[in-house]
């Protein structure tokens, strides 16, 4: 295959991304690109506690300014902000390392609406693939839910910290049962308490660049990342139901645009904001919308850009004296 021409090139190497790159480029035929408008995580971006320090840093966050809706109200110039990872890892290697799977009944909900193939009995395979659970007596866990083989490590913290156990002994006082919130009992009516399960694996960050590229995926030859990339629209070819999308157009780090092709597939997972954001680019989306901005309508799409829901991010921080732990201590 000629220099500059893939089978599948991905668009954005964040959580899902990454874990795409990595597994369609298990099969040496498929000649995969994955395209990042971010470079390598930084050292600290290992270490839980410093999550803080990534979001607003531009170097790893986007820096996206929202209107935080009517729950935002009183806040400073009306604005809120709204963290997004921009490295390989993408926003899971600046998130709160919360591991906590979708509820099945969604799950259910969209197979039974047409989503063939994504009852949660379907896709528990799935999760038990990705999953590296490290054993611990600290919580209760279903064993037909978990896995302990995947690359994506997952375990909770040690040693656990007295108020936490304090939590729990109060929700169970209150009739909420302890168990596997990622498992089994997340069916439970009376909902369930447990410990967090994080991304994490002994006391460092586990992010999709972590557990699916570094190392063994990203030397592939068959896989070529490119990092300070800029996606700056996808290339369609065709018209109506013969569109498709043939390649990506992308801005390097001196402002050199490139265009490659893709064979098989262009893969957007460029984030909630990214991804539409690049439809729009390319002329998917609203056709007044497009015209305004004077971007060839190529489909008229007018959810393109449309419905996306966040919450606010607000921390809230007390003294606990004599329960908590110094600050040199977290994270360990
Ligand atoms: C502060 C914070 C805390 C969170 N806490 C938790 C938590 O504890 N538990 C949990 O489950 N979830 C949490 N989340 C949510 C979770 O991290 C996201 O839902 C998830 O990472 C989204 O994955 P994604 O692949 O859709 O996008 P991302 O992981 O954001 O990846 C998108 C990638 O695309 C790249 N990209 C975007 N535009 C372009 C472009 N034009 N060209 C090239 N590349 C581009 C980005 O740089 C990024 O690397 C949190 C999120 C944030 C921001």
């Amino acid at each position: 295959m000629p220099e500059g021409q893939f089978n599948f090139i991905i668009i954005g190497g964040g959580s899902a991304g990454a874990v795409i790159a990595s597994r369609l480029s298990e099969d040496p035929s498929c000649k995969v690109a994955l395209v990042e408008a971010g470079g390598h995580p930084p050292e600290r971006e290992r270490i839980p506690m410093a999550t803080a320090t990534l979001q607003c840093d531009p170097e790893v966050d986007w820096m996206y300014r929202a209107n935080p809706g009517k729950a935002g109200r009183g806040m400073k110039d009306g604005r809120m902000f709204l963290p997004r990872g921009k490295m390989l890892g993408g926003s899971s290697g600046m998130n709160y390392m919360a591991y906590v799977r979708g509820h099945p009944g969604d799950f259910d909900k969209w197979e039974s609406l047409g989503a063939d193939g994504w009852s949660y009995d379907r896709v528990l395979p799935y999760f038990k693939k990705s999953e590296r659970f490290n054993a611990t007596n600290a919580v209760s866990i279903d064993p037909e839910s978990h896995s302990g083989d995947g690359p994506l490590g997952v375990s909770v913290r040690s040693p656990v910290l007295p108020p936490s156990l304090q939590f729990i002994s109060a929700a169970m006082a209150s009739g909420i049962p302890e168990g596997d919130y990622n498992g089994a009992d997340r069916r439970n009516p009376a909902g369930v308490v447990s410990l967090f399960h994080t991304t994490t694996e002994k006391g460092q960050r586990s992010s999709t660049y972590h557990a699916f590229l570094e190392g063994t995926a990203e030397t592939r030859d068959n896989l070529t990342i490119v990092t300070k990339a800029h996606v700056t629209r996808v290339l369609l070819d065709g018209e109506g139901d013969t569109l498709r999308a043939s390649g990506i157009e992308y801005e390097d780090s001196t402002g050199k645009r490139h265009r490659i092709q893709a064979a098989k597939e262009v893969i957007l997972s460029a984030g909630a904001i990214g991804s539409p954001h690049i439809l729009l680019l390319s002329g998917i989306g609203p056709r007044r919308e497009l015209e305004f901005a004077e971007i060839e309508c190529r489909l008229d799409s007018p959810h393109v850009g449309k419905h996306l829901k966040d919450h606010l991010l607000l921390g809230m921080i007390f003294d606990a004296p004599g329960v908590g732990i110094p600050l040199g201590q977290a994270g360990l």
